[in-house]
């Protein structure tokens, strides 16, 4: 079966040059594109209308423009609201993948800045193969990575829907981001370039489950993207429990990737962790979380538990919250906790589209439900 062509909003600012100067065209025509693309926000090629019309029409034969077909929208505009998206089939006649995006309004407990933010979270695969114990994501394992065009297209897509302006980005949809790095980092330029959406880059965070030797390789890249770790654990033996890629980056690892990304890029990192009753929630656990987070000056986000369901494991109460939290604030650990505000709408990562597949498995498109 015919794969289809590279999708346009893939390229970055060089190659689209690269793909005009072969139709002889002059140099300045990149920037055009590039301007129908993220500015003006074509939807396709037709529309271009600066452009000569066959050179329109070539670029339309030899480039696919990705749209994201939005299925459904959940919440409402003063709430964390959730897109299901259905991506371009990979192949003629094969059914497009549904991914997930959410909007969450101005927070003051996220990423710590009280602010007007409005931040949207973003999937970077379809499934994830890291099948940590506790997440809704890797429950059905891993399809494929998402190429750059359809990481930046969920910013584009939800900009437009929600009519908002959207400042910040966090790459903690479904996926492992550093699993798929080199699209990754293409959506990255694409996202902070001037020529692109242009975002700053310290108003983008990429969360990982802690893959160390994508961490050091982030390190080395010359952007200051922020990075979080998604923790969970402060030993190798809470974390071995729920999270097996603990055992491929024991915590001695993912700890010196760590400090080696913190001196770098001279950044305060962020530990994501998730508190889970009776895994990682007690005052001895707090505790060890205080030792990792001095080690590399990272400060501390702690989630409550979001139950999954399927899964068994279970929040704990507010009061061991609060316990859990006098522990860090006692050792002067920066520290916040994210009282979660899309519960009711299914709010952690992958469980939208494990719901939908759960009631039409093969539906084709379903009309948008806004
Ligand atoms: N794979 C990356 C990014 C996506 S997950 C990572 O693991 O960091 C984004 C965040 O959501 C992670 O910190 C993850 O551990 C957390 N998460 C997953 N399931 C959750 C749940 N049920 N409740 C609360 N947080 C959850
Ligand atoms: Fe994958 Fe992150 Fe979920 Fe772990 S928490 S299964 S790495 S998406």
């Amino acid at each position: 079966m015919p794969q289809p062509p590279p999708a346009i909003q893939s390229l970055d600012l060089a190659e689209i040059e690269a793909v005009l100067a072969e139709r002889g065209q002059p140099k300045y025509r990149a920037t055009q594109v590039a301007r129908w693309l993220y500015d003006k926000r074509a939807t396709g090629f037709a529309g271009m209308t600066d452009l000569p019309a066959a050179l329109r029409s070539n670029l339309a034969e030899a480039f696919a423009f990705v749209r994201l077909e939005n299925l459904r929208v959940l919440g409402s505009s003063d709430t964390t609201r959730k897109y299901l998206f259905r991506l371009p089939p990979v192949r003629e006649g094969a059914e497009g993948a549904l991914i997930e995006s959410v909007l969450i309004p101005a927070s003051p407990a996220l990423y710590g800045e009280a602010s007007d933010r409005r931040t949207i979270c973003m999937s970077t695969q379809v499934g994830c193969a890291y099948g940590c114990k506790f997440c809704a994501s890797g429950l059905d394992g891993f399809s494929r990575n998402l190429t750059a065009a359809e990481i930046v297209g969920q910013f584009i897509e939800v900009e437009r829907l929600s009519g908002e302006k959207i400042n910040n980005i966090v790459f903690m949809g479904m996926g492992e981001p550093l699993a798929n790095f080199a699209n990754l980092m293409r959506a990255v330029d694409i996202l902070n370039s001037p020529w692109g959406i242009g975002l700053g880059a310290r108003h983008i965070t990429i969360s990982t489950s802690g893959l160390a030797p994508q961490i050091r390789e982030l390190a080395d890249q010359p952007r200051q993207i922020r990075l979080a770790i998604s923790l969970h654990g402060a030993t190798d033996a809470v974390r071995d429990q729920i999270m097996p890629v603990n055992r491929k980056y024991p915590l001695a690892e993912l700890l010196d990737a760590c400090a080696y990304f913190a001196g770098r890029k001279k950044q305060r990192l962020t530990f994501e962790y998730i508190l889970i009753e009776g895994v990682n929630d007690s005052p001895a656990n707090a505790a060890d979380l205080v030792r990792l987070a001095r080690r590399v000056g990272a400060k501390v986000n702690c989630i409550p538990y979001n139950n999954v369901e399927g899964l068994d494991w279970k929040r704990p109460d507010e009061a061991r919250q609060d316990a859990f939290m006098a522990v860090l604030e006692t050792a002067r650990i920066p520290a916040t906790i994210r009282r979660e505000k899309g519960h009711d709408i299914a709010a952690a990562c992958g469980q939208l589209r494990r719901q939908t597949m759960a009631q039409a498995p093969a539906a084709p498109a379903a009309a948008p439900a806004a």
